[in-house]
């Protein structure tokens, strides 16, 4: 550690004698007094000596990971305006809005301000009284603006969620495409572009528009290790979903549905149910969406209800769990919408339940599009390769990590097949049997047809058709029709069988069925369990910071809780803005007496403890002195 300011590019004037005054420059000096953090994280640091140095990154870390102390703390370093540039207003709201509680000097500069508000920010400009300011792409490509940035000193420009220059990521915005015009403009001003994106394609297309081959690239491993995954065979749902979320009672979460019908009718059955939910889909009127956004940012213990449409831009730290009542669209959907939960580092889970239906109703869509036959194949493959994780008896983190590339040594330990390791059995006789029963009903019905005729079950549709003759008619008794499905299931997710959408959804066998049928190839399959099993089998539940505390702690850290909703309250923010749940439990463990103490507690900044320190120590005293 050097207490010595870092070495400056000769580009950029001297570090002392600006009109910026007195902010510290050390980089671990703003961690410790800016933002209350005593050490970087990772490679925080790493790609902070670059910046400072005035040197190009590409920062690849997960979400949670800390990205935005990467530009933030280098732009208080240098000399001048740290320019960030953000895809969404709110995401920007959220970042301003917390370093505005640290007592950094940032403004957004977006569409949604006030004429007065944007004069405001347009004179501080002028007379250097901002270190970041955040803008859209469309903004920057303004000629208006860059004539107002003509005029000042830039220390550096943060490109954040750059994965949305490029067209092989779901955000693809074409005004990011103007981005690539920075280094002419404005050479010499270093550049950073950020993303959690985790797939290398896009991380390649990225370096290339942006013009930044040449940037030293930091990259850390995709693995979010507080994330426990769990992936279930959908029975009851909506059991399924409330067993789940009475391990987490009291926290924020999401639950995502496919269509706006299921949002709703989830929200009001949980709110029928005591559970705190809200709904969010497009089909909502803008202010309802607006105020329940809102709710879930600003409240505790709230579940939202949501399609896809809610998540990108939410940048709350504490979303504990993120449930999935339907099959994502892609392996790669699923990590980013999962990874919405726990960007604070502590335990979170993510949870999906799928059955069948979802595989029929994707490749359906997926069939019945109007793409072209090569977008089809890739779509399906995209599928497939979600379906294998769904699918799979190793563990889960292996299997999703393998998909971006990254080896993980062995397995997680936080999975739910890890946590209770999935049994296996022999099912190549059983993948017989049924192949055997679609091939002779003449690949014409569905699962549930085909399942009669294996149980040797007389209905009025084997009678019609005369099934109940086949020689496959009451081969498959040895199992329960629930076993059944779980071996079509399973049949489908390989793709040794598929689904006709144009006889209305009847199986029929595909090519990867011969070497089964002619008994090359054996069969392993899962044996399916509920939720309830994966429970029993491990025990293992999830931790929550309060639960770590000891008795006396506890009750001290939900005192501190309640007085932490009412400061949020009473400033309009969020209660993370004010401390994460990770510092109140820190404050009720160390018990501060002094405001050196105070900060000395991890997240506790010099600004934290001016604008909260009085009442958190006084709260603090009562509670030792038995009040
Ligand atoms: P990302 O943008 O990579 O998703 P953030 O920048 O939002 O992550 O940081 C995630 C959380 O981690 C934030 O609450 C942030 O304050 C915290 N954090 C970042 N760096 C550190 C650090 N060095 N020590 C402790 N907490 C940190
Ligand atoms: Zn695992």
């Amino acid at each position: 550690m050097t207490s010595t300011p870092p070495a400056l590019d000769e580009r950029v004037e001297p570090l002392f004698g600006s009109s910026r005054g007195h902010a510290p420059r050390d980089p671990h000096d703003i961690l410790r007094t800016v933002f209350g953090y005593s050490s970087f994280r990772g490679k925080q640091e790493d790609v902070i000596n670059a910046l400072v140095s005035g040197r190009d990154a590409v920062v690849l870390f997960p979400t949670g990971a800390g990205k935005s102390l990467c530009y933030q703390i280098p732009a208080l370093c240098r000399n001048g305006l740290g320019i960030v540039i953000s895809p969404l207003i709110a995401l920007m709201k959220d970042q301003v809005g917390a370093l505005q509680a640290a007592g950094v000097r940032a403004a957004a500069l977006n569409s949604s301000l006030a004429p007065e508000e944007r004069d405001d920010i347009h004179r501080k400009l002028r007379s250097n009284e901002l270190d970041l300011l955040y803008v859209t792409p469309e903004r920057l490509a303004t000629e208006g603006f860059r004539r107002v940035l003509d005029n000042i000193r830039i220390s550096l420009f943060a490109i954040d969620e750059a994965h949305c220059v490029s067209q092989w990521g779901h955000d693809f915005r074409p005004e990011y495409l103007s981005l690539s015009l920075l280094p002419d403009r404005y050479p010499g001003v270093p550049r950073v572009a950020l993303t959690a994106t985790a797939d290398p394609h896009t991380q390649r297309d990225l370096q290339d528009r942006l013009r930044l081959q040449q940037a030293e690239v930091f990259a850390t491993s995709f693995d979010r290790p507080n994330i426990r995954y769990e992936i279930v065979e959908r029975s009851n749902q909506r059991q399924q979903l409330l067993d789940f979320l009475t391990r987490h009672k009291g926290e924020s979460g999401i639950v995502y549905c496919l269509s706006r019908a299921k949002v709703e009718d989830i929200a009001e059955w949980l709110c029928s149910k005591g559970i705190k939910a809200l709904p969010y889909h497009a089909g909502l009127p803008a202010e309802t969406r607006a105020a329940n956004q809102d709710a879930f940012l600003l409240e505790e213990g709230l579940c939202l209800v949501a399609t896809v449409a809610f998540g990108m831009g939410i940048d709350k730290p504490d979303v504990r769990f993120v449930a999935h009542l339907d099959l994502p669209s892609s392996v790669e959907a699923y990590y980013q919408e999962t990874g919405r939960a726990g960007r604070d580092g502590e335990p979170s889970e993510a949870f999906m339940a799928y059955g069948m239906a979802d595989v029929v109703q994707r490749r359906r869509m997926i069939a019945e599009g109007d793409a072209p036959e090569e977008i089809k194949r890739a779509e399906h493959s995209k599928l497939n390769a979600l379906l294998g994780i769904c699918e799979t008896a190793g563990c889960r983190r292996q299997a999703l990590l393998a998909h971006f590339g990254e080896t993980y040594p062995k397995p997680c330990g936080n999975c739910d097949t890890c946590l209770s390791p999935v049994e296996t059995w022999n099912g190549t006789e059983a993948a017989q049997k049924l192949m055997s029963a679609i091939y002779r009903t003449g690949q014409r019905f569905g699962a549930g047809h085909v399942i009669d005729v294996l149980l040797g079950k007389s209905t009025e549709k084997t009678a019609k058709f005369g099934h109940e003759s086949l020689s496959v008619f009451g081969i498959g008794a040895d199992l329960a029709a629930k076993a059944w499905q779980s071996v079509t299931r399973q049949l489908v997710a390989s793709g040794r069988l598929d689904v006709d959408h144009q006889n209305f959804g009847a199986l029929i066998l595909t090519e990867a069925a011969r070497p089964v049928l002619r008994g090359e190839e054996t069969v392993e399959l899962r044996r399916d369990r509920t939720t309830k099993g994966l429970r029993k089998a491990s025990g293992a539940r999830l931790s929550s910071i309060a639960e770590e505390l000891d008795e006396e702690d506890r009750y001290l850290f939900e005192r501190l809780r309640r007085l932490r909703t009412q400061l949020a309250k009473d400033a309009g923010v969020p209660p993370y803005v004010v401390f994460p749940d990770a510092t109140l439990a820190g404050i009720a463990r160390f018990r501060p007496s002094t405001a050196d103490d105070l900060l000395s507690v991890s997240g506790v900044g010099q600004s934290k403890l001016e604008r909260y320190g009085e009442e958190v120590l006084s709260l603090v005293a009562e509670f030792e002195a038995g009040i």
